[in-house]
């Protein structure tokens, strides 16, 4: 990896930081008169911990990882947007990812004015190390992977990933918004020996909480503090952080969502790739399947009629005919399959 210091944007190297009133004073008092806050309406009155250390805490045992280590977003979404930001100078710099897959690379990169270069995955979706190191140059900061991939939903490559952090002198992101899923380890074990690694996680899927917007990004306790450096002071509200907090504190009911889900994934899977739908199905590592299912748009159109909403990426590199369906409960795959009989397309 490069010296951070020549990775990072000059501007945000050298930034000095807002300072918040709950940056400011650390410690034990009984009288808070430091933020202007209004003195009644209590908890909510105060101005939330801007580093959410506490809930820190708990992810950091829960992933076995130091809590310096550990960035909090609205969102991966920020962190997505805040990476580009520290590392790519606008009009300048840029970014490459892969082809399909989540869409908010390209769109981060392109509100800031990176360049973004996308590298095609093969007909299986796999992913071609060589060919992502030959696009990047010398003005690409970070690399974006993601694993499992979206819209896809499978695993990429293990020693394609690990080449190209073994190879590339710039950031990657590994975004593992689906890792709860998946068969295969997260990278996080793999932060130690790749200072250049930024892993993405969220709890937008298997935790079930998309609502309360929370996305975590992982790194060298020097990246985080740079995400740090630049996000909003008080980016994780106060809602939000009692939320996780007590979400995060029972594991097992997120692992038997997860396993209710597979089950059900496994299931579906089986009856779409059978008749009389007989569809190609894409091997799934995620809590979603694409399916091809030949006229996407009609059949589309024909499930929304039907009052079930899929995602139809039928206009979508490698994805012709497909559409993305996310696994419900087994009622909600049940009605899927329902109005998928009664179509005729
Ligand atoms: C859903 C998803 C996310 C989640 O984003 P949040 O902002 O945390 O809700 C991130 N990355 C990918 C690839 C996703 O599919």
């Amino acid at each position: 990896m490069k010296e951070l210091r020549d990775l990072v944007r000059e501007n945000v190297w050298k930034l000095k930081p807002y300072s918040s009133a709950r940056d400011e004073f650390h410690g034990a008092a009984s009288v808070f008169l430091d933020a202007n806050e209004n003195p009644w309406n209590p908890p909510y009155n105060r101005y939330p911990d801007p580093l959410q250390w506490k809930l820190k805490e708990r992810i950091a045992e829960l992933k076995g990882v130091e809590k310096e280590s550990i960035f909090l977003g609205n969102g991966s979404d920020e962190a997505i947007d805040l990476v580009i930001r520290a590392f790519c100078e606008p009009a300048l710099d840029g970014i490459v990812t892969i082809t399909p897959s989540y869409g908010m690379y390209e769109v981060a990169a392109e509100v800031n004015n990176v360049e973004c270069r996308k590298v095609p995955l093969d007909d299986c979706f796999g992913l071609d190390a060589d060919a992502v190191l030959k696009v990047a140059d010398e003005w690409t900061k970070v690399i974006f992977l993601c694993s499992p991939n979206n819209p896809s939903g499978n695993s990429l490559d293990r020693g394609a990933i690990y080449k190209i952090l073994k190879n590339y002198e710039g950031i990657v992101v590994v975004d593992e918004a689906y890792i709860d899923f998946s068969a295969y380890p997260s990278f996080l074990r793999e932060l130690a020996g790749f200072p250049n690694l930024i892993v993405l996680q969220t709890l937008s899927k298997a935790w079930g909480a998309a609502g309360i917007r929370l996305g975590m990004a992982f790194a060298s306790p020097e990246i985080i503090a740079l995400l740090n450096k630049i996000k909003y002071p008080y980016n994780i509200n106060q809602l939000t952080q009692e939320k996780a907090l007590e979400l995060l504190s029972d594991e097992a009911v997120k692992n038997k969502q997860v396993r209710e889900i597979l089950a059900e994934r496994d299931r579906l899977e089986k009856i779409l790739a059978e008749p009389p739908f007989s569809y190609q199905v894409y091997p799934s590592d995620a809590n979603f399947l694409l399916v091809n299912v030949g006229n996407a748009d009609a059949v589309y159109d024909g499930l929304v009629r039907k009052g079930v909403v899929v995602r139809n990426r039928n206009n979508v590199t490698k994805c012709h005919g497909c559409l993305r369906i996310t696994v419900g409960t087994p009622a909600e795959d049940n009605a899927l399959l329902d109005a998928l009989k009664g179509l005729r397309v």
